[in-house]
């Protein structure tokens, strides 16, 4: 099952899927890592597979400048950056730093930004509330200058950017055949939705059986909910088939798992910062602060109470981050 649109290719596929040997024999289950941070672009995780739609999208319509917006330490923003580089396209982030000011000290994402010569507008906390109407200014500022101005919403979390991930699952389908493993269930990292609304979708269309599961690093699980369903009804037009059944399945049954955003968006906690030490230090691989840590974590929590009884071999899809990892170092609560 294609989608009728066509991506650019920006990443390196299929991705490896590991096997964590040591934390597997602790927990009693079979637990997999799928290396998205491996993707491509700058190690841009799971943005490159979504990249790869929305800017295929972008080029279709003939877009020149791409616009997008995030946190001053957004991964998608950067990501976005550097996929644009490789296009040849323009680019302009709004980003949000505390004061609205330009950071003095360039870091993490925010310094690969510069590198890559964005054009970055700085928003304060506040003013990013309206980040959509200033992110409409900007590309009407574009228009005006006979531009042709394309823009991505938070993550690339919208229909779209969502069919990166349905092409993802099915990378993941054809894995299980060569590596003779079937997954029970696929894990993913929540932050804007995308990625688990990609998966989910993966699996209702091909008729798997998997659980799909969701991890929010951000807000509680009923306001993702509703975010999933919504992206699910946008990514419907890109497909040749009726999607009432599976919108009316998304109803009641997305599987998203809340309590362990911890001290919330991007503040990370001592316990979850030594958490990440000790599975880099057992298997040496490195999560992220912002995202991956923290929903890893929320997994091995969830087995450790008794969770995950129906699955003996469960795949957690590494969504990057490391630049996060440059950054948050300081960060404390
Ligand atoms: C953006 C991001 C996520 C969140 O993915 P969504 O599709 O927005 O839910 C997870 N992990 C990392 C490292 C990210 O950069």
């Amino acid at each position: 099952m294609k989608p009728n649109i066509m991506p650019v290719s920006l990443g390196n596929y299929p991705t490896p899927i590991i096997k964590l040997e040591r934390l597997s024999k602790e927990l009693g289950k079979s637990i997999y890592v799928k290396r998205d941070d491996y993707s491509g672009i700058e190690l841009s995780g799971n943005k490159t597979r979504k990249l790869e739609y929305s800017l295929g999208e972008a080029i279709s319509k003939g877009a020149d400048t791409i616009i997008t917006c995030g946190a001053v330490q957004s991964n998608h923003a950067r990501a976005t950056v550097s996929a644009c580089r490789v296009l040849g396209l323009d680019v302009h982030l709004v980003l949000r730093t505390k004061d609205g000011k330009e950071p003095e000290e360039k870091e993490g994402n925010n310094l690969l930004d510069y590198i890559f010569g964005a054009k970055i507008t700085y928003l304060s906390e506040e003013e990013f509330k309206n980040y959509n109407e200033v992110m409409e200014n900007i590309k009407n500022s574009y228009l005006s200058e006979g531009k042709n101005p394309y823009l991505i919403p938070v993550g690339a979390s919208n229909g779209v950017g969502t069919l990166g991930y349905f092409n993802g699952y099915e990378e993941i389908l054809n894995q299980e055949k060569n590596l003779n493993i079937s997954f029970d269930s696929i894990v993913c990292t929540i932050g804007s939705g995308g990625t688990f609304a990609g998966l989910w979708l993966g699996n209702e269309i091909h008729n798997e059986l998997k659980n799909i599961i969701g991890i929010s690093i951000s807000e509680g699980s009923d306001y993702f909910k509703e975010k999933v369903q919504n992206i699910l009804k946008e990514t419907s037009i890109y497909f040749d088939i009726d999607f009432k059944d599976i919108l009316k399945k998304s109803e009641s049954s997305l599987d998203i798992v809340g309590g362990y955003q911890g001290g919330g968006y991007a503040i990370s906690t001592k316990e979850e910062r030594d958490f990440i030490e000790e599975i880099a230090l057992k298997e040496g691989i490195i999560f992220d602060p912002v995202y991956t840590g923290k929903a890893f974590r929320g997994l091995v929590s969830e087995i450790k109470n008794g969770g995950f009884q129906d699955s003996e071999n469960i795949l957690f899809i590494h969504t990057g981050g490391i630049f996060g990892s440059f950054s948050y170092h300081k960060s404390d609560s």
